[in-house]
């Protein structure tokens, strides 16, 4: 395995739900680290990593998000079974007889959400989904004393197991997590590659938290920096899935990274845009427009930080995301990275003021 695809079987392997990023966050730190001038969190635990390229130049902000959707524990009923809130958007039908691990104080304990054989319920039951609040995890304990015992408590976090993949076509990787464990790759691979570049500004790297809960690590983060421009870096719809029309996502994997013109938290910036696919055109990287009037990204929240921060959202198109399984396509993650590097070498101080104030 070379050492990028090293570095995305840790960040996915790692378990990092919304509230609970740290062992996420680690594996960041581990690999950004040697490329940054400084590295450090805000209050709620989102990293920050810094490269000054020009001391006093723009600061330009590249957020994927730590969090990936998972579980938490609320309660341990008489019989040893865990009743759990979501933590973040999951469907029903794709999580019963999903293996989990429940992150305890004293380690991780593997659990499955328990479901009932075909065998005892009726055709009326088959034809429906069953519903979140009915389901439970079972961790293999006989009582609550026993769950206990194992060290479960209410507030434990629970996340999807799905150990890194690569499939029989090498550049596709099936991973838990690339939501949006592939942001934090793109901001880590994009400042290694700047290394012995020059780039006119100040670069952040970043992983927020809670971006699954309403994009609330982006808000802290971009707080403390201030940024005066900004990336969210996540994964975005692949539709090229048997079932999924044109009209309901249009992107294929492999045809390059997504520039999201719009969403549920943002009208991309029009100059921002702009100088992002004159960018592209100019270097000859495959990109995918799309827009995603059901969903949301980082950017959501860093645009409207202070004054207002020119923002735009790339994305990695992925199939199956927030399942256990997801997929996505090494060229993409390859396309973003060099999108990434040559946007921040362009964005000089001009540059930036053409963006903010005369488009
Ligand atoms: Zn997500």
């Amino acid at each position: 395995m070379d050492e990028t695809t090293q570095m995305l079987k840790e960040l996915t392997d790692a378990n990092g739900i919304p509230g609970n990023e740290k062992e996420a966050r680690d594996v960041m730190k581990k690999h950004i680290s040697p490329y940054a001038d400084d590295v450090t969190t805000d209050h709620l635990g989102s990293l920050i990593a810094k490269k000054t390229g020009k001391a006093g130049g723009p600061k330009v902000m590249v957020t994927g998000h730590l969090d990936e959707i998972g579980f938490m524990i609320t309660q341990i009923d008489d019989n040893g079974f865990l009743k759990f809130q979501t933590v973040g958007g999951w469907w029903s039908q794709v999580m019963l007889a999903q293996r989990v691990n429940v992150m305890t104080s004293r380690g991780n304990i593997t659990g499955v959400i328990g479901s009932k054989p075909p065998h005892i319920l009726t055709a009326e039951q088959r034809k429906k989904a069953v519903e979140i609040k009915d389901m439970f995890i079972d961790i293999g304990a006989s009582s609550k004393e026993e769950a206990e015992s194992f060290g479960v408590k209410p507030g434990d976090s629970v996340a999807p197991i799905c150990d890194f993949t690569i499939m029989n076509n090498e550049k596709l990787m099936m991973a838990k997590a690339w939501d949006n464990r592939i942001g934090c790759a793109i901001a880590i691979e994009a400042m290694k590659r700047l290394q012995n570049e020059d780039h006119p500004n100040e670069l952040y790297g970043v992983g927020a938290v809670q971006e699954e809960v309403g994009l609330r690590g982006a808000k802290t983060s971009a707080s403390k920096i201030e940024p005066d421009i900004g990336f969210a870096v996540d994964v975005g719809i692949a539709g090229d899935t048997p079932g999924v029309t044109e009209n309901d996502a249009k992107a294929e994997i492999g045809k390059g990274p997504q520039i999201l013109v719009y969403d549920r938290s943002m009208v991309s910036h029009k100059g921002l845009r702009e100088f992002v696919t004159a960018t592209a055109d100019k270097h000859g990287i495959p990109y995918q427009f799309d827009a995603m009037s059901g969903g949301a990204t980082d950017a959501g929240s860093i645009h409207l930080t202070g004054e207002g921060v020119p923002s735009l959202a790339v994305t990695v198109p992925t199939r199956y995301i927030h399942t256990h399984a997801a997929i996505l396509h090494k060229d993409d993650f390859e396309h973003a990275v060099q999108l990434f590097v040559e946007i921040i070498k362009g964005l000089d101080a001009d540059k930036v003021n053409e963006i903010t104030y005369d488009s």
